[in-house]
């Protein structure tokens, strides 16, 4: 109206009416739709956030702002679009009572774990959500998302700025050198180590393992794990067969002498692996494997105590046909108990599963032969299990365990996982989209271990865990109607990697929740939880 009436008074002409906004791009197209048209509108919803700040609607359109961000990151990887998606999601979790402001507060964790590849970052920004937030789930979320990043948890100086001043500033500021190496190469275990090295310090080699050879039949496989004091700076090669020598692949370790145990020359002839030798020289280490020539070998390593680890295969096809070999993985053992509430070991009653699993199983796949990693209250380390699937050609390992919580959860449940980069949907989509198979070269956090997975042995342990887990609500309902079903999900377990199989860990009910508890500590639940578990397996193996 007052336009109009400018005009009428033949005054300065009247600007052109603003174009509309344009839509609001929805994330399931993001992918799809005209780039420009994607740009345009991340930016409009990125300003409309702004001018809607401080509101649970600006909170709102922020975080999706951030989320076409995160895709824009992938599809325009020279536009500015994680340093925008991170400053929305950092203002949107800036006002802490607001809804939906640990959420973004999570989604800036995740960015800067997947699409940033810096697991350092995501570590202090999900430190801080449990520094500021007390908001359920939102909070576990971040606890646990702390677990999987561990090994790159940030320097204590770090931490203590954030207890410091929790609501000030950006929790990522200052970073000192946790990065990981850089997203799109190949993965690189050495400059992974080589980072974290000290450099200057003497290491020591305190044990060099060798799993599964010897235990009676021919070994399909073999486990070498060379541990250490301290992470070490190494070099990895193999040499082709040349005259007298083998084939061979070889370990070069920098500054690192050897501990009492380890033998200069280890004969192994299993899993082609024929022996291991070992020489110290210039201040450092050689470690050498002679292979048969048809041998597969895939190494990686392990922190807290950094563990190098290789794996090495017969050559020639893998078996294929019906299931033969299974093996069950009770959790924990001996001094490692797992869990503990209302006066039960997770490691005592994870055996007594396996044993009912093993026994039903006897009867419902006679042809198969199920193995348990320990048969008694014994310690076995986290490598040595997937070890033994891998050396009797297992075609299927279960990690059998019972999940429980700091603090009081508000629903239990059974939880079914795989090893595997995400379960994030928007990264799947863009795994799907990129590599037409597998995640596995977009999740940063098991990027340095995806290259021991192949796409199928993923889909397949997919296939078991669903089946598993399915079986294993099903039974436990017929005593706990309302058995919360938490899902079938991916981390990073470090029992399930290097498994040459498919390979799923199970938390079949929270010991700490004392509804379940109670049922645990009786026979019957126990049974038919040990029923679920055998029929998702013979569904799958059918
Ligand atoms: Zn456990």
């Amino acid at each position: 109206m007052l336009a109009a009436l400018t005009v009428a008074c033949g005054e300065d002409p009247a600007p052109p009416p603003a174009p509309p906004p344009p839509p609001e791009p929805a994330l399931d197209e993001a992918f799809a739709m005209d780039l420009e048209a994607l740009r345009e509108g991340t930016n409009a919803l990125g300003a409309a956030a702004q001018s809607a700040e401080g509101t649970p609607d600006g909170v709102a359109r922020a975080r999706r702002a951030a989320a076409l961000a995160r895709v824009l990151s992938v599809r325009d990887p020279d536009g500015p679009w994680l340093e925008r998606g991170r400053a929305w999601l950092l203002e949107a979790s800036r006002r802490k009572t607001l809804a939906g402001a640990c959420d973004a507060a999570l989604e800036l964790a995740a960015l800067e774990a997947r699409d940033a590849v810096d697991p350092g970052a995501a570590y202090l920004v999900a430190y801080r959500i449990t520094r500021r937030f007390e908001e359920e789930p939102c909070v576990a979320e971040a606890r646990r998302m702390m677990q999987v990043l561990e090994a790159w948890r940030p320097s204590a100086g770090q931490l203590a700025r954030i207890d410091a001043d929790p609501d000030e500033g950006d929790p990522t500021a200052g970073l000192d050198g946790t990065a990981p190496p850089a997203p799109n190469g190949a993965p690189d275990l050495a400059a992974w180590a080589a980072e974290r090295a000290e450099t200057g310090a003497r290491s020591s080699l305190t044990s060099l393992t060798v799993y599964g050879h010897g235990d009676g039949d021919a070994a399909r496989s073999v486990r070498a794990v060379l541990r250490f004091d301290r992470v070490v700076a190494f070099e990895h090669g193999e040499a082709a067969a040349e005259g007298a020598m083998p084939r061979r692949t070889w370990f070069e370790l920098s500054g690192v002498a050897f501990g009492e145990g380890v033998a200069d020359a280890l004969a192994v002839d299993a899993g082609g692996l024929r022996r291991i030798r070992s020489v110290e020289r210039d201040g450092g280490a050689r470690v050498t494997f002679d292979l048969d020539p048809e041998a597969r070998f895939h190494a990686f390593v392990l922190p807290d105590p950094f563990r190098i680890v290789l794996d090495v295969e017969e050559g020639g096809p893998r078996a294929e046909g019906p299931v033969r070999r299974i093996v069950l993985d009770p959790g924990h053992g001996g001094d490692d108990f797992g869990a503990r509430a209302f006066g039960m070991r997770e490691s005592d009653l994870t055996l007594d599963l396996a044993r009912r699993v093993r026994t039903l199983l006897a009867r419902r796949l006679p042809d198969a032969q199920v193995v348990l990693t320990r048969e008694n209250d014994t310690f076995i380390s986290l490598e040595q299990r997937a070890a033994i699937a891998n050396s009797i050609g297992a075609d299927l390992f279960l990690s059998i365990h019972l999940n429980a919580a700091d603090d009081e959860v508000e629903r239990g449940g059974v939880t079914t996982f795989v090893l595997d980069t995400s379960d994030d949907r928007q990264a799947l989509r863009l795994a799907a989209r990129e590599n037409g198979t597998t995640v596995d070269e977009v999740d940063s956090l098991a990027r340095l271990l995806a290259q021991l997975h192949r796409s199928d042995q993923v889909a397949a342990s997919r296939d078991v865990a669903e089946q598993v887990h399915r079986a294993t609500l099903e039974a436990g309902r017929r005593h706990l109607p309302s058995l919360h079903d938490r899902g079938v999900k991916s981390a990073l377990f470090y029992v399930l990697v290097g498994a040459r199989m498919p390979a799923v860990l199970l938390e079949a009910s929270f010991l700490s929740r004392r509804q379940e508890a109670d049922l645990l500590r009786e026979t019957p639940y126990r049974q038919s939880l040990a029923e679920g578990i055998a029929e998702g397996i013979v569904r799958w193996a059918e």
